[in-house]
């Protein structure tokens, strides 16, 4: 490409947390072209196949250019009328929890700022959950519990400076393709560098790992259980650190008492784990959804917690745990309280204190005092006629969320529902009563915040179709419609981010880590300009990194270890369903593949749904390569093309979670994922749900 950065915009990639930056501009021949970003400290200018292939989905074919009410073209007035009537209509009649949003990680900071206020504050009720819920809560509750906080510890660069990376329950080669580009290059530059990868399935993050470890499903918090207890027996923990923590005692009783087997891992693999991250001091800990889709995520994130916090290896340059979100502003979502149980800035929604202080800065009618449904629990209330009203933006749960069906049957019965999207070609738009155009990415300015704390934004450089507006400027015209046209009377995407950093200021004030308050006064000119940075802005501690110094977040400043009890997947493979169902990504594909599909190269790559089975396993069932199956349990049934590997564990199978009712007639494989969830984080086990197969 012979993009110029001189002439492009600046702006960040729509797809996975490591949040590259992009530059968008024309090539010679006039045609849309991108770039990474050189100057953007997350990718220093790489970017993966699917950042490379990002100008061939800006085709507009299937985009959605007016709203619609019963399938039939409308005027903004009338549809947004309507959405406020309706919803103002519910909560009159049933209260405020009878209405819902089910927002996601592709939203802006902005637009999940609006969301919030319009739910939590004035609406009064705190039924907003979102797609990161599928993604990182666990991550999010095992940080609040060792923490006090949501923070994450470390930068990418720790990555780097690291003598041992493990990953656990990431495929950061295929999930977060440049942050794994990164880390190879560190290795090749810094051969004695070690990479361990536990997972299950031999994946091509292997590539670079000197040991793997194939854990059994579930098995990871007896594995860190372990470690635990070597790192005491060997004299390993940091004394002087663990001064500023608690529960030392108690954890290390639950590791010695926990069964070290149960990790599915021999003894002589263990004690090479260990004997590799005892023996070396810089070590990073990655993980991701296959720590966190679980029903005992919350934990698995706490028995590496506590590895780190006894060790004091954290907030230090190339030492910490390190958790890899799924979404680019899975992070922002979280920073601006997008999930039920949570207020903005890192405030806590049940606390009396920190709720007070958000209704006074908003002058907010109402603020719920109790966390709101969780996703999995927002559509079994739906179901059930619990919520009435429900309005989903940007985000496909007839085909992410577990037990999808259930998920659609509740939608068809449901007696309001309202879709913003980018394209009416989703199995979740299709059920929707009121569609509401949306600005796509490239279309639309804001913020995102990826997984090392960086807050970049997102420009516009096209227009949007049609009468397609930003997501920010929709639910601030539903919050003027029904009532409070103070309160949502922006006039500019730059008003609402300066609102939003001038929230972080009181948050500041009650002893919150995010405070962006400087920014308060950013005019129209300045937030254009406004170029990546890392908070805490000032980096007062550590280089910003976080507790390295020994000072949390928790009421008595200290981290906290937790005792932790390892426990399996909750189904059990039988005779009935003998095959345990792994679920995660592919490289070329993104969610449910409303853009990744529009570029023919991502395609090429594993471009149909696929299970991946042991040849024993296939070889029992008679299966050839490339023979169709058809997977199935109680919930319902997949087909898919047999992709017959060693690389998964005999009784295992993997298959993607990208394919629609709209790709592929019979491929959701969330049909056959149950509604199981953690107890404390409600995120669903998306990787422990179990099958029968068979030829088709
Ligand atoms: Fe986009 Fe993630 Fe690829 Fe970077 S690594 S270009 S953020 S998909």
């Amino acid at each position: 490409s012979r993009l110029a950065p001189s002439e492009a915009i600046r702006t960040t990639c729509p797809y996975c947390g490591v949040g590259c930056g992009v530059l968008l501009g024309r090539d010679g021949a006039g045609r849309i072209a991108v770039k990474g970003d050189p100057d953007h400290p997350a990718n220093f200018g790489r970017l993966c196949s699917k950042g490379t292939a990002l100008a061939e989905t800006l085709g507009l074919d299937d985009r959605l250019r007016a709203p619609r009410v019963l399938g039939h073209e409308t005027g903004w007035d009338t549809a947004l009328d309507l959405v406020a009537a309706r919803f103002s209509e519910v909560i009159r009649e049933h209260g405020p929890d009878a209405v819902a949003f089910y927002v996601s990680g592709q939203l802006l900071t902005e637009d999940y700022y609006v969301a919030n206020k319009l739910m939590k504050g004035f609406i009064g009720s705190a039924n907003i959950d979102t797609n990161s819920r599928l993604c990182m809560a666990s991550s999010v509750a095992g940080h609040r519990r060792a923490f006090g906080t949501d923070t994450v510890p470390g930068l990418y660069a720790d990555l780097e400076e690291a003598d041992l990376v493990v990953l656990t329950g990431s495929n950061l080669a295929w999930c977060h393709p440049v942050l794994y580009q990164r880390l190879v290059a560190a290795k090749a530059a810094r051969p004695a560098m070690r990479v361990v990868v536990i997972d299950p399935r031999r994946t091509a993050s292997c590539d670079i790992a000197d040991l793997h470890l194939a854990v059994a499903p579930g098995g990871d918090a007896a594995i860190f259980n372990a470690l635990l207890a070597e790192i005491d027996r060997r004299g390993a923990t940091d004394t002087a650190f663990l001064r500023h923590v608690t529960g030392f005692a108690e954890a290390l009783a639950a590791a010695r008492a926990s069964d070290p087997a149960e990790s599915g891992l021999s003894p002589a693999e263990l004690e090479a784990f260990c004997d590799l991250w005892i023996g070396t001091p810089k070590v990073v800990t990655v993980y991701s959804q296959g720590i966190n889709q679980s029903s005992s995520g919350t934990d698995k994130v706490n028995a590496i917690l506590n590895c780190h916090l006894a060790t004091g290896r954290i907030g230090r340059p190339g030492m910490g745990p390190f958790s890899v979100t799924g979404q680019p502003n899975a992070m922002g979502g979280r920073e601006v309280g997008g999930l039920a149980n949570m207020l903005a800035c890192h405030l806590d929604l049940e606390a009396p204190a920190h709720r007070t202080a958000v209704q006074a800065f908003w002058d907010a009618p109402a603020m719920p005092e109790r966390a709101g449904l969780k996703a999995v629990e927002m559509f079994r209330a739906l179901g059930e006629g619990r919520i009435k009203a429900i309005w989903i933006i940007h985000t496909n749960p007839v085909v992410s969320m577990p037990e999808a069906d259930a998920v659609r049957a509740a939608l068809e019965g449901a007696d309001f529902v309202v879709v913003s999207d980018i394209t009416e070609c989703t199995d979740t738009a299709r059920l929707a009563h009121v569609l509401l155009p949306a600005a796509a990415w490239a279309e639309k300015e804001g913020t995102v915040t990826n997984s090392e704390r960086c807050i970049s934004r997102q420009r516009a450089a096209l227009p949007a179709p049609g009468s397609a507006r930003p997501d920010w400027e929709i639910l601030a015209e539903v919050g003027r419609r029904m009532g409070w046209p103070a309160a949502f009377g922006w006039s500019s995407v730059a008003e609402v981010f300066a609102e939003y950093a001038a929230l972080s200021g009181v948050a500041g004030a009650l002893g919150s880590d995010f405070d962006i308050s400087d920014l308060a006064g950013i005019d129209a000119a300045e937030y254009d300009a406004l170029a990546p940075f890392v908070w805490p802005r000032n980096a007062r501690k550590n280089g910003g990194r976080f507790f390295g110094d020994g000072r949390f977040h928790t009421p008595d400043g200290k981290g906290r270890m937790l005792p932790v009890t390892p426990r399996g997947p909750e189904s059990r493979p039988g005779a009935a369903f003998p095959f345990r169902l792994n679920t995660g990504r592919t490289r070329d594909q993104w969610h449910t593949m409303t853009r990744t599909a529009k570029a023919p190269r991502l395609n090429q790559h594993l471009g149909e749904p696929y299970c991946e089975i042991h040849p024993e396993d296939a070889a029992r069932l008679g299966l050839g390569a490339g023979d169709l199956v058809r997977l199935h349990n109680p919930l319902g049934a997949v087909i898919a093309r047999a992709a017959i590997s060693d690389a998964v564990r005999p009784g295992e199978v993997f298959v993607p979670m990208h394919w629609t009712a709209e790709t592929a007639s019979a491929a959701r494989i969330d049909t056959l994922v149950r509604a199981v969830t953690d107890p404390i984080s409600g995120q669903p086990e998306s990787k422990g749900s179990v099958v029968a197969i068979e030829r088709f």
